[in-house]
């Protein structure tokens, strides 16, 4: 039985690697584009963790800089510092990585046909007349097709690499603004490169331009000072969860197309490798229908908590996000994440937390939780 993939990002390709060996019959990935890993969208922030033991391709000439924590920077301008006391996270190079993805893809026998575009229709059709397993690996449009009632969480991103002045401190960490100004559904960003360049964006429901503008102004406040905008880019940043890895007989989603991202961050790279991971062992052992149990099994709960704390950071006016601010750093929360933070699995920490902020703001708490739970 052949395996067609729809889609050559790194979902599709991640895949096809994995079911090197596969003896049943061919794996054929079709790619709408001429050349894996452009356009680019994606910022290429991943846990250094997650880089070798999901992703797992080589990190020669992929990792531009590498980070120890980060500085989330409420409306009023308070820190809270997310540091841990080594290098905890990565900003790779993501057209590489797809490069690296495809070559591995090709030499465990897949057949990548780039320029191949399909439709969902003529795709479905095709596995079923052939008698394939399908994999929709396209992307966060075929979400929005397949599953439009998650359309409320795919936020349009904007995002620019920008030359800064000279001196901007230390470039271990990175920075994320929160507050209606900058995003209403994520947060903006700030991550330091590798020679004197940011990589500065955000995701937001509204008026995205204007929120770049406001960015700008906070950067300058911070003491990142912008001299040149020397890229734009952009795309699509899904927060809603998972949905059902199902789209018919023999029919499966992965990656983005089935909302494997992290609800609190949207980055997807760890997640779309674990849950291929999980649908080339399906398939690899002739139970491919296992592959919705797996994925829940690893992810599903992890995905649960973060889209609870995704709802409850959505639901928050600026004035709570202060004090949410105030009060986790009051209740330890930075020397929590020091020695407990994960950027991956981060229910254990978001639990903790809520436990403490029960106790000591239960108004704030109960609030977010029941706009959350209408949201
Ligand atoms: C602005 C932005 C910033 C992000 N930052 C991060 C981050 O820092 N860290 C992180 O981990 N994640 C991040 N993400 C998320 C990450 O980029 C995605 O989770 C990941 O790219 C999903 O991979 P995928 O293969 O499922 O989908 P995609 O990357 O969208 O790949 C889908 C592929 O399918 C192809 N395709 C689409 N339609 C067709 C068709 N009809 N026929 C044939 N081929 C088709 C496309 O050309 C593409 O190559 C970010 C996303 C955005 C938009």
């Amino acid at each position: 039985m052949d395996v067609l993939v729809l889609g050559g990002g790194p979902a599709g390709l991640q895949l096809a690697r994995f079911l090197k060996g596969y003896g049943d019959g061919d794996v054929y990935v079709y790619e709408e584009h001429e050349r894996v890993g452009l356009p680019q969208h994606c910022t290429g922030l991943v846990s250094i963790e997650g880089l070798r033991k999901w992703i797992g391709v080589g990190e020669r000439g992929l990792v531009l800089n590498r980070f120890r924590g980060a500085r989330f920077v409420s409306p009023s301008g308070k820190v809270f510092l997310a540091r841990r006391g080594s290098e905890v996270a990565a900003i790779i190079e993501r057209k590489l990585l797809e490069e690296k993805l495809y070559e591995e893809a090709v030499s465990a026998g897949a057949r990548v046909l780039l320029g191949a575009r399909q439709t969902l229709g003529g795709f479905a059709l095709s596995v079923r007349k052939r008698g394939a397993i399908g994999v929709i690996a396209g992307g966060t449009g075929f979400l929005s097709v397949l599953h439009g009632e998650k359309r409320e969480f795919l936020l349009p991103a904007l995002q620019l690499d920008v030359r800064v002045e000279d001196e901007v401190g230390d470039t271990d960490h990175l920075y994320v603004f929160l507050g209606e100004k900058f995003s209403r559904g994520l947060f903006a960003w700030a991550i330091p490169l590798e020679d004197g360049t940011y990589r500065v964006g955000l995701a937001s429901r509204g008026n995205v331009l204007l929120r770049l503008k406001y960015l700008m102004l906070a950067l300058s406040r911070v003491g990142v000072k912008v001299v040149k905008r020397l890229r734009v880019f952009g795309g699509a940043v899904y927060t809603g969860g998972m949905v059902d890895v199902y789209a018919g007989d023999r029919l499966f989603l992965l990656g983005d197309s089935a909302g494997q991202t992290k609800p609190t961050t949207g980055g997807g790279l760890v997640y779309l490798s674990i849950a291929a991971r999980a649908l080339s062992d399906a398939i690899l052992s002739d139970r491919p229908e296992a592959y919705g149990e797996a994925v829940k099994r690893a992810l599903g709960r992890e995905m649960h908590v973060q889209l609870l704390v995704r709802k409850a950071l959505n639901s928050l006016s600026d004035a709570e996000l202060d004090e949410l601010f105030q009060a986790l750093k009051e209740v330890g929360g930075e020397e929590i994440v020091a020695s407990e933070g994960s950027m991956d699995v981060q229910s254990a920490v978001a639990l903790k937390l809520s436990a403490k902020l029960f106790l000591s703001r239960p108004t704030l708490l109960a609030s977010a939780a029941l706009k959350s739970l209408a949201f």
